[in-house]
């Protein structure tokens, strides 16, 4: 890791890039994960490179969501893994919920390396993807899920996601819950709660709203949940880009 002043003015930019480059060196990362990374990058720049009240918003009905879960599932692909995985670990522990390995570009080896990661950042269960059983409407590598982690679960937590996934989870009766930067792909439009933010500054804030709804009762998650609307959410969040404020 080369060494970045933390008064550097692009500190997080800067940190997260070498965590993208040590996942790909690592075999955890996709080299097209980084083309990925780059998109997420601009549009960051654009939204101001701060969490913003759309995001707050989104983050909190997340977290009302996934506590009224009975079976919530964290889907971890290779981005993610090496960008944020103490983070969620620990979302894992605190709701509780697996963790479940499902990545775009098909490689076993890839699989496991994104699973040990996990593991050595001390997540009680991860879930590795099976043949046994397979999410409908769905053609890629992404369909092969855990009979016990995304086959069944009614929440599903999946920053990064690529659209064609979160329409088929929406489709098979499933709550998404996404981290998009960009509220104009299929994913942010098509998930129940999108969070348009850095995955990086969205996971601690929505630890800490996990860990203060937790307290609440489940009418209070229930009021948040019916009082959200994601499209409002998302147009917040193309006002913001297009003013360029
Ligand atoms: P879709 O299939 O949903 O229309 P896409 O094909 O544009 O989306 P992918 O390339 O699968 O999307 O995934 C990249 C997405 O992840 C982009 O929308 C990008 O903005 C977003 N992204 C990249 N890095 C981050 C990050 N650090 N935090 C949040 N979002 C990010």
């Amino acid at each position: 890791m080369s060494e970045v002043p933390a008064s550097h003015p692009r500190y997080l930019s800067l940190k997260l890039r070498e965590a993208m480059v040590a996942g790909v060196e690592k075999g955890i990362t996709s080299v097209h994960g980084l083309i990925a990374h780059g998109r997420g990058e601009a549009l960051d720049y654009l939204i101001g490179e701060a969490s913003q009240s759309f995001a707050l918003e989104a983050i909190r009905v997340a977290a009302a969501l996934l506590l009224r879960a009975t079976h919530p599932v964290i889907s971890v692909n290779g981005n993610a893994a090496a960008m944020v995985p103490a983070e969620l670990t620990a979302l894992g522990r605190l709701l509780p919920a697996p963790l479940e390995v499902n990545i775009f570009h098909a490689s076993q080896l890839r699989e496991q390396a994104i699973g040990d990661h996990l593991l050595a950042h001390g997540a009680h269960t991860v879930l590795m993807p099976t043949d046994q059983a397979l999410l409908s409407f769905i053609e890629s590598n992404r369909r092969f899920v855990h009979p016990e982690g995304i086959f069944r679960a009614d929440v599903v937590f999946v920053p990064l996601e690529d659209g064609d996934r979160c329409q088929a989870l929406r489709r098979m009766g499933k709550e998404v819950v996404t981290v998009d930067l960009n509220p104009l792909s299929r994913t942010a439009r098509t998930a129940s709660a999108t969070i348009v933010d850095n995955l990086a500054r969205a996971m601690p804030l929505l630890l800490a709203a996990v860990a203060q709804l937790r307290q609440e009762s489940a009418g209070t998650w229930q009021e948040i949940i019916s009082g959200y609307d994601n499209h409002a959410v998302l147009r917040a969040a193309e006002a913001r880009i297009r003013s360029g404020a």
